[in-house]
């Protein structure tokens, strides 16, 4: 039998500061959502227009034991690591990076922006590994914005960007170590999407254009819904036109010792993460 999947909460993203001073709206984690396992992050940055001079970043910081998925809206963010690994992020452009053993990076606006200012939007979103990835060897995935499939819903109102899981029989490029679904979703006025997730999965929307609604739920712009832990069948309209991210995964439903830029599984780990970055282990931008 198939069942709805409805909401069980709606939780605001509230706006603050971070890095150098980057203007964001962090769903959590917070004091009342730790995570939403294994999603331990999720970041809506900028969605400003900056002046000159006013871009700023995230300068040199390590990672451990997770991974970071940065997708750009708009704006250039420029990306260097402790292996040498260096890129331009562009409007439309994921970049899918696998801490795993560790490193260290810098997130800084593009040179161009800095200068000439400009609109900056985008996400950054916190992926747990589970404990058998947690070491593995640093990895970059990059999605070109224009190679990122898109899927359209037969009445055409729905169009989704795929960029990990299935919509509409269109498979995104993103390789993931548990099973994933990371779906842009934009809706015209009266759209309906309907996608299937399934309750092994823990899932939510995250609404930054307009508003949705789920089973008579609305979720607002700037609010996450989390999906309730039963049923399959998401279906999620609009009245007006509305833009959010869905995303969704297995649980990985381990104990997480985190502080930080490290993301471990138990004090012990923890320590030895910083015990090696601060020996250099994790390299050094030069
Ligand atoms: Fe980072």
């Amino acid at each position: 039998m198939h069942s709805k999947r409805t909401i069980s909460r709606v939780i605001e993203a509230p706006a603050s500061m971070e890095g150098e001073g980057v203007p964001i709206r962090r769903a959590f984690p917070s004091h009342e959502v730790p995570q939403l396992d294994p999603f331990l992050l999720f970041d809506h940055f900028g969605g400003v227009v900056l002046k000159p001079g006013e871009a700023k970043g995230f300068p040199d910081h390590p990672h451990r034991g997770f991974e970071t998925v940065t997708y750009m809206l708009s704006g250039e963010f420029e990306h260097r690591d402790s292996f040498g690994h260096h890129g331009v992020l562009k409007a439309g452009d994921v970049q899918w990076m696998t801490a795993g053993s560790g490193l260290v990076h810098s997130e800084t606006p593009a040179e161009s922006m800095v200068r000439d200012g400009g609109r900056l939007e985008g996400f950054q979103i916190w992926v747990n590994l589970p404990a058998r990835d947690k070491m593995k060897a640093p990895k970059y995935q990059e999605l070109a914005g224009r190679e990122i499939p898109l899927a359209r819903s037969a009445d055409g109102k729905a169009e989704v960007k795929v960029i990990a899981g299935e919509a509409l029989g269109v498979r995104g490029g993103a390789e993931t170590h548990i099973p994933m679904q990371y779906l842009h979703v934009s809706l015209q006025a009266g759209a309906v999407f309907e996608q299937q997730v399934p309750s092994s999965l823990n899932g939510m929307l995250y609404v930054f254009s307009g508003a949705v609604t789920v089973d008579g739920k609305t979720i607002p712009q700037y609010h996450v819904g989390a999906l309730a832990s039963t049923g399959e069948n998401l279906t999620v309209s609009a009245d007006e036109p509305a833009e959010f991210l869905l995303l969704a995964a297995q649980p990985i439903k381990e104990p997480v010792a985190r502080y930080g830029p490290f993301v471990m599984n138990t004090a012990a780990e923890l320590q030895q993460a910083f015990e090696d970055y601060r020996q250099g282990k994790m390299g050094t931008i030069g």
